[in-house]
């Protein structure tokens, strides 16, 4: 007998457990079961150090994170969805607080604010430099607390059960003992996270593989903006440890070789003297990551053992400030790179970070199939356009997590009828043999994974990096065929069934594959430039052929076919991108 349960939520990182928690509120009657690959609490969630954006001051409106979101995203975010978003964002954020999380205060015991890259008003609230830390463990917590909430941690799901147009639950693996089992559904809420990994550098986690894109991609739920890529502009070189923002919002500067604060050159305005949150250094992820390109083209960054990079200054904000504001920052500093910076400079470059596109939703994180729900990273709503600001999407996941709940649990509460039928029982039947025969499929395999997984990030990054034109991209999906040839004949030496992790990196590079092609595709299909989308051979933005999403649907050979829907716009009309002084 499969195991049963109304809802499935797939995903305990921050979208996943606030979603657990909004269907355990909405309808107790309900049971919810969370199924994780890795145990909650070491979800990517738990790595976000800067801060969570929401109005919180009387010098601050909803309106002005609206426009600051809108503007951001280069104007392809659905203005209904942000304006919902900033409107609930405060709600959730204070709610987080009486459930336990420790805001940093300010001295009169307000909450303390900071500024944020694109951010034009203080309105990021953090926990130190632990924000994801604190957030998630919070969430936990709280989940704890519902008794009726039950958990399969460490195990992997590998497909969805859908059967004319609906899901019915999930497949998944046990990973301590290799079992296999049915799990079944009359909802399903995928909060799997992003895809950081498809690339070579990104401060993502490596279970950050976009399992849940491609379970959703492959079993009918087409995909929505995947060709907006964001680089962070300040990673650690060879570790891609992320050095957040904060650091730049605390005053921290960006310098060339020369010592030269390069971003005046690059329309985000001058050095001195502003307010720290129209400071350039705290321009959007994409203008900046670009602007290290254009540094390198002029050769002035430095050379390093692993690549080239521009240096981040602290060094003027003193011990006291770094060691309250920014512990975590030194911390990063002293242990991957072994340099202190109170004293010295911190050697960094743009690095894979977010990805904007993700599973298409509407505001209630309902996908193109019956009874599949998304939010969190994985999802797409969009609030965050062509370019996620920094410090949106914690509060997203907060925000959008519990409307997907919301409606999951509505959805299932209603469902009638007696469950899964034969086609499904056959395609759970399908799955069981497929799993139970991949390690013996795969033994004799020359090829290795490591292999296949290095040559795919590296044609990701020549192909659709931060720049790309049509060749590039025609190029990478050439190869990716290729590499899904190779994955065919790929080894897997581990035959044990407990923990196998060589299974597991299959699977995901499977998944990691497939999502490749999606952004590849999307981003060959978008002939203009906005935002993280850059195209050398078509520098403008064009708002009269794409002032749409893409939407990328499964093909069967792999491929996938482009269709293209218009943005919402509630309020504001598309308009020119300023930073700076204004
Ligand atoms: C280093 C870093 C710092 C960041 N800092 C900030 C910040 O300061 N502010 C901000 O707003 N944003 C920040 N972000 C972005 C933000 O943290 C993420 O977008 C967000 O945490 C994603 O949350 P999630 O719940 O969608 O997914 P995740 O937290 O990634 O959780 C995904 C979950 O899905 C599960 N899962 C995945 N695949 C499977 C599968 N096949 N089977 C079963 N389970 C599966 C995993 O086990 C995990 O529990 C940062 C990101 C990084 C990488």
């Amino acid at each position: 007998m499969p195991a049963s349960h109304d809802v499935v939520v797939i995903g305990g990182g921050g979208a996943g457990l606030r979603a657990a928690i909004a269907i355990a509120e909405t309808d107790p009657r309900l049971n919810v079961a969370i199924i994780s690959k890795v145990y909650p609490m070491r979800s990517h969630t738990v790595s976000a150090e800067g801060g969570a954006a929401a109005v919180a001051g009387a010098d601050d409106s909803l309106d002005e994170h609206s426009y600051d979101t809108v503007s951001g995203g280069d104007w392809l975010c659905d203005q209904d969805a942000v304006e919902a978003f900033v409107q609930e964002a405060p709600r959730e954020l204070l709610r987080l607080e009486h459930w336990g999380c420790p805001w940093s205060r300010q001295a009169d015991g307000r909450i303390a604010v900071r500024a944020f890259g694109g951010m034009k008003k203080m309105r990021t609230w953090f926990a130190a430099d632990k924000t994801g830390f604190h957030l998630l463990h919070t969430l936990f917590q709280t989940a704890l607390s519902y008794r009726d909430i039950v958990r399969y941690d460490e195990w992997f799901v590998s497909t969805l059960l859908v059967d004319d147009g609906k899901v019915h639950g999930v497949v998944a693996i046990e990973l301590a003992t290799g079992r296999v089992e049915t799990i079944t559904a009359k909802a399903v809420v995928m909060s799997t996270g992003g895809c950081g990994r498809v690339y070579p550098f990104t401060t993502n986690a490596n279970i950050k593989t976009g399992d849940g894109m491609a379970l959703a991609y492959r079993a009918g739920a087409p995909l929505k903006d995947m060709e907006f890529v964001q680089y962070h502009p300040t990673g650690l070189p060879f570790t891609g440890i992320l050095i957040t923002e904060a650091a730049r919002a605390e005053g921290g500067r960006l310098l060339n070789k020369d010592g030269y604060r390069y971003l005046q050159d690059y329309d985000l305005g001058k050095p001195e003297p502003v307010p720290v949150m129209r400071s350039m250094e705290l321009g959007p992820r994409d203008r900046l990551s670009q602007a290290f390109v254009h540094e390198l083209d002029k050769g002035r960054t430095t050379l390093t053992p692993h690549g080239p990079v521009v240096h981040l200054d602290l060094r003027h904000l003193g011990a006291e400030l770094i060691d309250s504001k920014l512990p975590f920052v030194r911390e990063l500093c002293l242990k991957y790179q072994n340099i202190d910076p109170v004293t010295e400079l911190i050697p960094v470059r743009p690095v894979v970070h977010y990805m904007m596109g993700g599973i298409h939703t509407d505001i209630h994180g309902a996908t193109g199939l019956d009874g599949l729900y998304a939010a969190g990273e994985v999802a797409c709503v969009s609030i965050n356009g062509a370019n996620r600001l920094g410090s949106n999407s914690l509060p997203e996941l907060l925000v959008f997590g519990a409307r997907a709940g919301r409606a999951a649990a509505e959805y299932a509460a209603a469902a009638t009828g007696t469950g899964p039928g034969a086609a499904v029982v056959a395609q759970a039947r399908d799955e069981h043999r497929r799993l139970e025969r991949l390690v013996a499929h795969h033994a004799e395999g020359r090829e290795r994974i490591a292999d296949i997984r290095t040559a795919m990030q590296d044609t990701m990054e020549s192909g659709a990096g931060i720049y790309r034109d049509r060749d590039s991209l025609a190029k990478a999906a050439e190869t990716l065929p290729h590499l899904r040839e190779r994955y065919g004949r790929a080894a897997v030496g581990d035959h044990s069934r407990t923990f196998n992790t060589n299974l597991i990196a299959l699977l995901e590079l499977g998944c990691m594959l497939d999502v490749s092609m999606s952004i590849v595709h999307s981003a060959l299909s978008r002939e203009e430039s906005r935002g993280a989308h850059q195209r050398t051979d078509f520098p403008a933005r064009d708002d009269e052929r794409y002032l749409a999403h893409s939407l990328i649907h499964h093909e069967p050979d792999g491929t996938g076919r482009v269709e293209y829907l218009p943005v919402t716009v509630t309020r504001w009309a598309p308009g020119k991108r300023v930073y700076g002084r204004q």
